[in-house]
């Protein structure tokens, strides 16, 4: 089979490598589509991220669907041409963490195309994948393969959502409109968000957030003044996303944010300052997110019903032999939102 492996800063090769053995409980799944994430864009453009780079080859990816193929000794959920969605999170079960409930956080997780520990775990980046029968969520009749893998980026939201606390008629601001700002403007929806403004610096993916259900967008290049009217009265928001990993949309989110509202940090960026006092003067609750964990089950019954589009943020798909382009242009803030592979 095929597999799509980074090997270092822009060295990324088609390689073939063997087929697992299929162990019991497992299923061997033919990938047909596979999202190119943020992290996988790190690993490409750069070797990694912060602390985490690659010391060895690693086949990318983690956000994946396709057909089941065979069948493993005691699968009994599933059946050979089940199309199926993969969580990529594979937690030990056993540690202090996972024990607790907070699988997101195992000692000993194994997700998909991660070099954090050694040896990398490998990703799912190729033409077949031996996964748990666990780890398959079945893709409903009518809902494409496509759509299906957007269940990872979408839990992703889901877990800042919970993070957050109910939306239900709350304000909410997103900075950053990529994918998972994208999509945190969907979960919000789905949770009942009141009114959703969103900011970026690019009008393209404003465009995009309005037809996905923001309220009002602003581009905060071109005007900055628009965001800064709702700091009036101690702020107006009761929620921030902030999904640009960029310091100045933190610090503008503070000052728009509402006292003892809640900033959400999906976005991954550098070492930031922020303003201490105004954190304390309005008591604003400060919350990181990380991954998922039973969010995934969640994307996957709401794509499946229907309940979300997933559509419009797809905007390319490219062969497995056009890796290095779908790369590119899934790092062209301009072009794209959301690339996937075909295998
Ligand atoms: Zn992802
Ligand atoms: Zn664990």
């Amino acid at each position: 089979m095929k597999a799509i492996v980074i090997h270092g800063a822009k060295d990324l090769r088609i390689e073939e490598h063997p087929i697992g053995t299929l162990g019991p409980g497992q299923v061997d799944i033919a990938i047909e589509a596979g999202g190119i994430c943020g992290s996988d864009l790190h690993y490409y453009n750069h070797g990694g991220f912060g602390a985490i780079r690659l010391r060895e080859p690693m086949i990318l990816g983690h956000e994946v669907a396709g057909t089941i193929k065979r069948l493993g000794a005691g699968v009994s959920r599933l059946g050979v041409g089940d199309r199926v969605v993969v969580s990529p999170s594979r937690p030990c079960n056993v540690c202090d963490y996972c024990l607790v409930g907070q699988q997101n956080h195992c000692l000993n997780m194994r997700f998909y195309g991660s070099a954090m520990p050694m040896p990398h775990i490998q990703g799912a980046f190729r033409q077949s994948l031996i996964a748990d029968e666990w780890q398959c969520h079945k893709v409903a009749d009518g809902v494409s393969i496509n759509e299906a893998a957007f269940a990872e980026p979408f839990a992703v939201t889901l877990h800042a959502v919970a993070r957050a606390g109910s939306l239900l008629g709350k304000r909410v601001l997103v900075t950053g409109c990529g994918p998972i700002g994208a999509l945190a403007i969907i979960a919000a929806r789905a949770h009942g968000a009141r009114e959703i403004v969103v900011t970026d610096v690019m009008d393209a993916v404003l465009e995009k957030a309005r037809t996905i259900g923001a309220d009002r967008t602003i581009n905060v290049l071109m005007d900055r003044d628009a965001l800064s009217v709702y700091a009036a009265n101690k702020g107006y928001f009761d929620v921030h996303f902030e999904a640009s990993g960029n310091g100045q949309a933190v610090r503008s989110g503070l000052e728009v944010l509402k006292p003892r509202s809640v900033l959400v940090q999906l976005g991954l960026g550098g070492d930031v300052s922020i303003p201490q006092n105004m954190v304390v003067a309005k008591e604003i609750e400060m919350k990181g997110t990380f991954r998922f964990h039973e969010e995934f089950g969640l994307a996957v019954d709401l794509i499946n019903a229907g309940r979300v589009d997933m559509k419009p943020l797809l905007t390319g798909i490219y062969g497995i032999d056009e890796a290095i382009a779908a790369f590119e242009a899934a790092g062209d803030r301009s072009k794209s939102m959301k690339v996937q592979l075909s295998f």
